[in-house]
């Protein structure tokens, strides 16, 4: 964001001063007050994140299934001995890392058709 506004830093007065032309000054502010948002609000989004961030957030709590992965077979049968994380890929042992968040990334695992 380039600014308008400058800082006085002389130490006699305080405030902020500008070069731009009244007309630019009120165009941003006008775009400003279109937002709707006080600037204390502002603050307080960039400190949630940014609208990527919450969506990756939330899209992690719809349970995924995880791919599966057989080491081999057993009597004619794959035998799935490995789980994946479908969001970051970390690889888990079926019935031993029995987990419904991945404890690296927090995806929400959907299991329920492993039996
Ligand atoms: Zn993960």
């Amino acid at each position: 964001m380039k600014r308008l506004t400058n800082k006085r830093c002389n130490g006699i007065k305080e405030g902020y001063w500008s070069q731009a032309k009244k007309e630019e000054l009120v165009q941003r502010l006008a775009a400003y007050e279109d937002t709707g948002l006080e600037p204390a609000e502002i603050q307080q989004y960039r400190a949630i994140g940014t609208v990527e961030e919450c969506r990756a957030a939330v899209e992690k709590q719809n349970p995924k299934k995880p791919d599966y992965e057989s080491d081999g077979d057993a009597d004619g049968y794959h035998v799935y001995d490995t789980w994946i994380c479908p969001n970051c890929g970390t690889r888990y042992e079926v019935d031993y890392d029995d987990y419904k968040y991945c404890p690296e990334c927090g995806q929400a695992i959907d299991r329920c058709e492993e039996e």
